[in-house]
């Protein structure tokens, strides 16, 4: 489906609305068809971001019956980079699910400047959201229209601009053919940080004023480790960022921190405060800091089961 959607970008403006829609909904989470059940209103606006503030308001979800989300509240103030920490199955995908609208909630709201995302289009609401995951989407192509992938018109200039700034130009470069080199499937076959920066160079030439980061855990070397910080940091700066944060050291920064455990928020704060409330986040960060060896037994059973 993806190779079909493509090439459609081509023929026009109308066509790419749809075209950048449906890619964002089908890169998030890797699911295509997860939104099939949501409708838009009738009468559904352009989503029209001024600040890029996002807010969760007492928003309740499940899937099926039983809740996973359970009067969760959090917010991102225009431009802040907040972290979403927790266990795995703790209901952070999930959250960002409601966002991007791949699901309604059940009560609740998700609002970006105030405007809850049940009222505006789908294509608006997609459109002004990036997403940068560990599990790049690479279609078989070459490496320009990999980066292009989502945005309309770009030009030769912009799209090296867009790779530079993720660290990507030079590998590029590398490559046989350059940007014209066949990558994904049966194309040449890149690195795990290769792919990871072509997906943040996709995402800055999109330039989107919400950005989802689902953070890597992958193993790469320290130089490839600094070159992707170095890039998420420039493709973070400036932009409402939710990131879905494994490791404990790049959410030290973040202007705010949800904790989530099982379906709640059961903390929030700073880096600082929430090692000072000595609770959850704290016993995380211990864990990673090497000081203390295990999680309290009844968090460690939900995160591994
Ligand atoms: P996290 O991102 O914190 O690891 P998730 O939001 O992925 O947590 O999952 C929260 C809970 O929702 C888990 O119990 C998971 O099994 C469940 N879940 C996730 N996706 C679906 C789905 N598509 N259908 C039913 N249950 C799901």
């Amino acid at each position: 489906t993806q190779r079909f959607i493509w090439p459609m970008a081509q023929f026009g403006q109308i066509i790419n609305m749809y075209q950048r829609a449906y890619a964002s909904a089908a890169r998030i989470f890797g699911l295509m068809d997860e939104d099939a059940g949501i409708d838009e209103a009738t009468d559904a606006a352009e989503l029209a971001v001024t600040d890029g503030r996002v807010e969760y308001d007492d928003v309740t979800f499940g899937y099926e019956e039983a809740p996973i989300l359970d009067g969760v509240s959090f917010e991102a103030g225009g431009g802040e980079t907040v972290a979403l920490v927790g266990p795995t199955g703790a209901g952070k995908s999930t959250a960002l699910k409601l966002l991007l609208r791949m699901y309604d909630v059940d009560e609740g709201a998700v609002r970006v400047d105030g405007t809850d995302v049940r009222e505006v289009t789908l294509a608006s609401l997609r459109g002004a959201i990036g997403y940068v995951s560990q599990e790049t989407f690479l279609f078989y192509g070459t490496v320009r229209e990999n980066i292009t992938y989502g945005t309309f018109g770009a030009d030769d200039e912009e799209v090296e601009a867009a790779a530079a700034a993720a660290e990507a130009h030079e590998f590029v470069t590398n490559l046989p053919d350059g940007y014209d080199t066949m990558v994904g499937e049966r194309g040449v076959k890149l690195s795990g940080g290769q792919r990871q920066r072509l997906a943040i160079a996709r995402a800055m030439l999109k330039d989107p004023e919400i950005l989802i980061l689902d953070e890597a855990t992958s193993d790469v070397d320290t130089e490839t480790e600094m070159l992707i910080q170095r890039s998420l940091d420039r493709l973070t700066a400036d932009r409402t960022t939710f990131v879905i944060a494994h490791r404990l050291s790049t959410v030290k920064d973040a202007d705010g921190i949800v904790v989530l455990d099982d379906g709640e928020v059961v903390e929030r704060g700073t880096h600082e405060e929430l090692l000072a409330a000595d609770g959850l986040y704290a016993s995380l960060w211990g864990v990673q800091a090497g000081e203390i060896d295990a999680l309290p037994a009844e968090f460690v059973e939900r995160a591994t089961e």
